[in-house]
């Protein structure tokens, strides 16, 4: 099993492959990259060395670990040797059969027939070029493509549950249900009754409003600075007997209570707040494109994808051109 041989399917090749669902693998040979492939396509999710099992006072490691629904279906093993995987199987399957898991032991001729059919040799020859070495001990210096894909940052933010989402089209679902949540005028305007709502709520709104019928006899002018441009901004405090007893801004229409300047920074705040999510939406798109493709998306197909998740497509909003954002989320 350990054999390097001159064949480039056998053990040797080394690297780590981010899997159709965006999770991070590293794969001992290029015939378990011919499986990881397989199960990419087919959109199973897998992941590698799970397990250690005590089999007849034996520990035994198997390659792949198969799920559904988070729960362990499939164990593959990935024998070069026809005559290993015979092995294999009579060492193991009935373990397996005793546990309800059903145990697979693939050897090379059944790994070429899949690489085949499936049309993977493309794709194990870019991940030797790119991902794997003959090194086995350079594990950790290894991984051209990690941090590329998925900074800490891009996985707090997509999260555990959307990073073991279960397939491509749910995940469209997934972003429509999103994205429409987010952008749709329902939501806007409740965001903007809830912030007339909140002008009635806060005291200090209600001071503000109550002001002018009320008689001063102190006012103290204060500085407060915009959350949008950082600019300093007057606010008028009016009191009665040390008492506050009104609030007055310099602009008059300051909707949002005296957090911004003016209104003009207000409505430019909101713009950027806006601008910070279709980015947002486009890195999960054009990220989530990348690991399905295994290669980066062309603009046509990353338009006609946001078409399809109902995501605005406009780039000059986000990243201003496709070639920024592949710029930007690789560099
Ligand atoms: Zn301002």
């Amino acid at each position: 099993m350990n054999k390097r041989g001159n064949d480039r399917t056998s053990r040797g090749y080394n690297g780590y492959h981010v899997t159709w669902s965006g999770k991070r693998v590293y794969l001992r040979s290029r015939l378990e990259f011919i499986i990881a492939k397989w199960c990419d396509i087919r959109h199973i999710n897998y992941s590698l060395e799970d397990r250690i099992y005590n089999i007849d006072n034996k520990s035994y490691k198997p390659d792949f670990f198969i799920y559904d629904n988070n729960i362990l279906k499939t164990v593959i093993e990935v024998k070069y040797d026809e005559n290993d995987r015979k092995k294999y199987l009579k060492r193991f399957k009935q373990f397996f059969d005793d546990i309800g898991i059903k145990y697979i032991v693939f050897s090379l001729k059944h790994i070429k027939r899949i690489e085949k059919k499936y049309d993977i040799s493309y794709y194990s020859e870019e991940w030797i070029k790119k991902s794997a070495s003959i090194e086995s001990n350079m594990r950790d210096n290894l991984n051209p493509h990690y941090g590329m894909l998925h900074s800490d940052e891009t996985k707090r933010k997509i999260g555990k549950k959307t990073t073991e989402r279960i397939n491509d089209s749910e995940y469209k679902k997934y972003w429509k249900k999103r994205h429409e949540k987010a952008m749709s005028r329902e939501e806007v305007k409740k965001s903007i009754s809830k912030a007339v709502k909140k002008r009635f709520e806060d005291p200090e709104e209600r001071l503000k409003l109550s002001m002018r019928s009320r008689k001063y006899d102190k006012k103290i002018t204060t500085n407060r600075k915009c959350i949008s441009c950082g600019s300093q901004f007057d606010v008028d405090m009016y009191y009665k007997n040390d008492n506050l007893i009104g609030i007055k801004y310099k602009d008059k229409d300051n909707y949002i209570i005296g957090k911004f300047c003016t209104n003009t920074c207000g409505v430019k705040y909101d713009k950027m707040v806006k601008k910070k999510a279709i980015k947002y939406l486009h890195t999960l798109v054009y990220k989530h494109m990348k690991n399905m493709k295994n290669r980066e998306p062309m603009r046509k197909e990353f338009l006609s994808y946001c078409k399809d998740l109902g995501i605005s497509g406009d780039i000059r909003r986000s990243f201003g051109t496709f070639k920024n954002i592949m710029e930007e989320l690789n560099g």
